[in-house]
């Protein structure tokens, strides 16, 4: 037990996604957690649990001033008792924002750079003498991963009971080999989330599956087993099939070697009819996807159900998919602003 009152609870919260119910599809909504910190607010309370333990009070933090990461870091540890050093960096200093305002107002010192590397530079030769926690960026950590194995512990134990009450009758003409009984899907942005998963679910009848948004597949795996070092976990690497990449809409090659080419215009386009998309998703369903995360992987996944679904071979082996939504969209609220006629 903590004595801080700071921590709020973290209720597990799935949903089916209003307007789409019949679809095999649940959504884990930690985007309603405080202040839109998503799954954040676990991986900082197990940051904060092993500085507790440890009698840590103080912490170095570095990374993207307008990130969720470095918004929701300061804002929890310093609420919780800690002293928050920032280093930070952005390509534009003049831009203002609701993480970066969190970031600045949460930091006991903060100095910002124009640019990662030099940030990281600074870090490097300052954690040398910190006389506390020097956090890298995205806060891996052995503490991180602990505060997320009993989110997935409670997890597992929710999963389960959704499928007790919705399984029952498909589980008669089910096929006996059937032993995925759900897919757990979530981005990959530093990876630690799905890679906690990874190991967690190991060996459930869970399938974890993590979808690459901006960072190139090989890339990722280059650096997996390192990570898991950092995090504490095995190193078991994922399966074919269970990191996916996202297949762009009605692409042909062509196309997309056109965008080679035109890679800004097309660039600004996509983006456009992304943030289009992201609106009428909040329309129709009430739940605001984030533009680089969630905002990237919901509409292939619908795709994807959809498709299954069309397929009467596969509907045998559908399993249900529960999909993590980690927040971060409050930053971006000014997607769902109505436009005012002028
Ligand atoms: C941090 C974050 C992620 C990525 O989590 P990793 O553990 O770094 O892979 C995904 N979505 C949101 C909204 C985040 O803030």
């Amino acid at each position: 037990m903590h004595k801080f009152t700071f921590f709020p609870e973290l209720p597990i919260q799935i949903s089916e996604v209003p307007g789409l119910a019949p679809f095999n599809l649940r959504m884990i909504r930690d985007d309603l957690l405080p202040f839109g910190f998503g799954t954040k607010w676990r991986k900082a309370f197990g940051i904060f649990q092993y500085l507790q333990k440890n009698q840590i009070h103080k912490v170095l933090l570095w990374g993207a001033i307008h990130g969720n990461y470095l918004a929701s870091f300061t804002c929890i540890l310093r609420r919780s008792g800690i002293t928050i050093d920032t280093i930070a960096y952005t390509r534009d200093p003049h831009l203002r924002s609701y993480n970066e305002r969190l970031v600045r107002g949460h930091s006991h010192t903060i100095s910002c750079y124009a640019n990662r590397k030099e940030a990281h530079a600074v870090w490097l030769d300052k954690k040398k003498n910190y006389p506390g926690l020097s956090l890298p960026e995205f806060g891996i950590h052995v503490g991180q991963n602990l505060g997320l194995r009993s989110f997935w512990q409670e997890l597992e134990k929710k999963i389960s009971q959704s499928l007790d009450t919705s399984l029952d009758q498909k589980d008669a003409n089910s096929p006996t080999n059937q032993k995925i009984k759900a897919i757990l899907r979530m981005e990959i942005g530093s990876g630690a989330t799905f890679l906690s998963a990874l190991d967690y679910f190991k060996e459930t009848s869970i399938l974890v599956q993590g979808v690459m948004v901006g960072e190139k597949k090989e890339t990722w795996i280059s650096k997996r087993e390192d990570l898991q070092k950092q995090l504490g976990l095995r190193t078991i690497a994922a399966s074919e099939g269970q990191i996916l990449e996202i297949v762009k809409e009605n692409k042909s090659k062509i196309e997309s070697e056109k965008d080679k080419v035109t890679k800004t215009v097309s660039f600004g386009k996509q983006t456009q009819v992304q943030k289009q998309w992201i609106y009428d998703f909040y329309r129709n369903t009430d739940i605001l996807l984030e533009p680089i995360y969630s905002g990237m992987t919901m509409n292939p996944l619908l795709r994807e159900i959809h498709e299954m679904q069309l397929s009467p071979s596969s509907v045998m082996q559908t399993s249900p998919i529960f999909y993590l939504h980690q927040g971060g969209q409050i930053q971006h609220l000014d997607l769902i602003l109505e436009k005012e006629p002028r």
